[in-house]
């Protein structure tokens, strides 16, 4: 089973444009949208959901108001001030709750339930490329970690089934927790990058956790046109690190019209980015082995 997994280290980089043309253009994968809190992949895939799960983590008080004889010792003990009075009863803020269960413990009634934690949905979808798995996770939640190998899981289930020995992956941006959890068990990754000095700085980050975890990477330069030098300095870095550098990919208006027609721009027939980008996939194929 063949792992690929696209990041960045920043969001804007053009990877979910890079993995939706990938999907098209590779043959038998499973596709995954690794990034959970504000996944994109799905706008140039338009999955039809087969499947869709409710994702449940962590814990939450909630205080049954026929039980309630508005003692206050929960509002006192609650050290987030997730606890409030309305009218004659007390209410938990779910926002502001961290599921120390502390008022669950103290309340005199027993009267506060302490159910799991609706956290977000996740979804088993099919597209024009494959079988897609993705999710979401709703605004301000946590556990993106654990969702994020929960559809690793699910994906590498799905190929085994389908006899499929390839997982294509889009990851989150950044080098926070969802992106630790998508590097574990990944065979190749491919890191897109910008020719900017950010772009850069940010490379430099996802690599050292690419190298920290012993994984082989490969980087992909978007826009190298537009800044020469910076390019240069990003194959340098490539160089000192012996990563290969997959392609330099121009600035082109049709990666644009793509978006706006919410397809992978392998899909706008022949062109020269598609071209450099079908090479860049035929190297990733090999060194991920
Ligand atoms: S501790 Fe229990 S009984 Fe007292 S205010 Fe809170 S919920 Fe109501
Ligand atoms: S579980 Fe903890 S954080 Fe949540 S309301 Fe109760 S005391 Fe506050």
């Amino acid at each position: 089973m063949r792992e690929i997994l696209i990041i960045s280290g920043k969001g804007g980089t053009g990877k979910t444009s890079l993995t939706a043309a990938f999907a098209h253009i590779s043959a038998n994968k499973i596709i995954c949208d690794l990034d959970v809190d504000t996944p994109d992949l799905h706008l140039l895939l338009q999955p039809d959901h087969e499947k869709e799960v409710e994702f449940h983590a962590g814990n939450e008080a909630k205080i049954d108001p026929a039980g309630c004889i508005s003692c206050g010792i929960c509002e006192d003990m609650c050290r987030y001030n997730a606890i409030h009075q309305e009218n004659d009863t007390f209410v938990v803020d779910p926002i502001r709750c961290e599921g120390c269960k502390v008022c669950v413990t103290f309340c005199p009634e027993q009267t506060i339930s302490f159910p799991e934690k609706h956290c977000g949905t996740w979804y088993v979808s099919s597209t024009r490329f494959g079988t897609m798995v993705h999710a979401q996770l709703f605004p301000g939640e946590e556990n993106s970690g654990r969702l994020v190998s929960l559809l690793k899981n699910e994906a590498k289930k799905l190929a085994k089934e389908k006899n499929i020995d390839c997982i294509l992956s889009d990851g989150a941006p950044g080098i926070g927790c969802p992106v630790i959890s998508s590097l574990s068990g990944t065979n190749f990754v491919v890191l897109v990058t910008e020719p900017t000095p950010s772009g850069r700085h940010d490379l430099e980050r996802v690599a050292a956790l690419c190298e920290h975890f012993r994984l082989r990477a490969g980087v992909i330069v978007n826009k190298a046109d537009l800044n020469v030098d910076e390019t240069e300095k990003i194959e340098r870095f490539c160089r000192g690190k012996e990563y290969p550098l997959l392609a330099k990919l121009p600035h082109d208006s049709l990666v644009t019209e793509a978006m706006v027609k919410g397809v992978a721009v392998t899909e706008l027939g022949e062109s020269a980015i598609g071209t450099e980008i079908r090479q860049a996939w035929e190297q990733i194929e090999k060194l991920a082995g």
